[in-house]
């Protein structure tokens, strides 16, 4: 489900929490970015996730690298640039 908001913390343009993804402005993108956190909560399952996301930035810099990576489709060293942006 895709809900439009008019602010988000940390100046996010979207945030994925599990099935749900609030947005600023979104793209096919950001969507797929989005997306990849959604899979990857589903995986680990969203307490765990959102624990680790807010307390361990190694967490956060990996979950966010396979985002942009995976979802936005950046190179290796595009992705590295994004998710350093996070820790
Ligand atoms: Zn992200």
């Amino acid at each position: 489900m895709l809900i439009r908001v008019p602010w988000l913390p940390f100046r996010w343009e979207a945030l994925a929490l599990k099935w749900v993804i609030f947005y600023i402005r979104i793209d096919n993108r950001l969507l797929a970015h989005e997306m990849v956190h959604v899979q990857q909560q589903t995986e680990m399952g969203l307490c765990v996730y959102l624990w680790h996301y807010i307390w361990d930035k190694e967490f956060r810099y990996d979950v966010e690298f396979e985002a942009y990576r995976n979802g936005s489709g950046m190179t290796s060293t595009e992705a590295d640039k994004m998710a350093k942006r996070y820790i």
